[in-house]
């Protein structure tokens, strides 16, 4: 056991700068291929030794955010203390910023931040490998929330390579109360597919632009298969990306499965101004100001 009676531990959400999704297989997944950017919006998990297992939560979404085994940070809990060979006696508190069923991955974010925090609680000795293949049996988003940066995801997103990528990112996030479910979005998406959908590949000029680090290449790139399915369950989305566009962004983009919309700035106060006009607009419930990249999840 570790001397610590408690354990913090957090974890960013994540943009999807690019998105591209093949046809869904037979086990029910679709091939993806994105490229990811962690950014300053975190999720703080707080692990506390106990006699049983219980979550509480606070945070903008705290009310819509189950408390019991369905909550992905109560299975990263149970792998660790399944992995040590003990009873997941702890207790977790998630403080929340990542809005909820945003496409910003804030479920899987808490994962990866349960994941190190009983780590470390536990004394569980796992390699940084280890904890990677755990984080993959949690979803397909928890390895990248691990790694943090700017990196190409592959298989189900969940393979992960590093991605070169250079400056800093400032973005105007708009959000939404209620979110998209992920699972409405790949259905619509279903639906709209063309019968030959080849396998997608990671884009590659938004590759090059990010080591560039070539701001308008980068805004120019941003792209997301999922966007029309989004945008067709939430229509209301196109009057928030065309609010930003308006107000000079170099790109606007649907994160993952929506409906927070990311719009590129030149900077931190040309994304304040982007954030003001959206909401002026009367397109978001929130505005956030993020920058990006950052590194991933870690004990604090
Ligand atoms: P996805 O990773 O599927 O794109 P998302 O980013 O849109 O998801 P999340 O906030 O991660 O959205 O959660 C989606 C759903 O997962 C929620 O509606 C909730 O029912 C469930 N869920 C499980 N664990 C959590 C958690 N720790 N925080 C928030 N939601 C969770």
């Amino acid at each position: 056991m570790s001397t610590r009676d408690a354990v913090t531990a957090r974890a960013p959400g994540k943009l999807n700068l690019s998105l591209g999704v093949g046809r869904r297989r037979d086990d029910g997944y679709h091939p993806l291929a994105t490229v990811f950017q962690a950014v300053s919006l975190y999720e703080e998990v707080v692990a506390t030794a106990a006699d049983e297992l219980t979550v509480t939560v606070e945070g903008p979404g705290a009310e819509v955010t189950p408390t019991d085994a369905t909550n992905l940070a109560w299975r990263a809990a149970e792998l660790v203390a399944a992995e040590v060979g003990i009873e997941p006696a702890v207790h977790l508190h998630l403080r929340k910023q990542v809005p909820v069923a945003g496409g910003m991955a804030g479920g899987s974010a808490d994962a990866a931040a349960a994941l190190l925090a009983c780590e470390t609680l536990w004394d569980a000795g796992l390699t940084r490998e280890r904890i990677a293949l755990l984080a993959g049996e949690l979803g397909a988003d928890v390895p990248f929330l691990l790694h943090g940066h700017t990196a190409v995801g592959t298989g189900r997103g969940d393979l992960i390579s590093p991605a070169l990528c250079r400056g800093r990112y400032h973005w105007a996030l708009a959000t939404r109360r209620s979110g998209l479910s992920t699972a409405d979005v790949y259905g619509r998406f279903d639906d709209l597919a063309e019968p030959g959908l080849a396998d997608p590949e990671p884009d590659r000029e938004l590759l090059t632009a990010l080591r560039a680090a070539d701001l308008e290449a980068v805004g120019r790139n941003l792209g997301n298969d999922l966007q029309g399915a989004a945008l067709e369950l939430a229509p209301d989305l196109a009057q928030t990306v065309a609010a930003a566009r308006s107000a000079g962004a170099l790109g606007v983009v649907v994160t993952g499965s929506g409906p927070t919309v990311a719009a590129l700035a030149r900077s931190r106060r040309h994304a304040m101004a982007i954030g003001a006009a959206v909401t002026a607009a009367g397109q978001a419930d929130e505005v956030a100001w993020v920058v990006g990249p950052v590194g991933g999840a870690r004990v604090l």
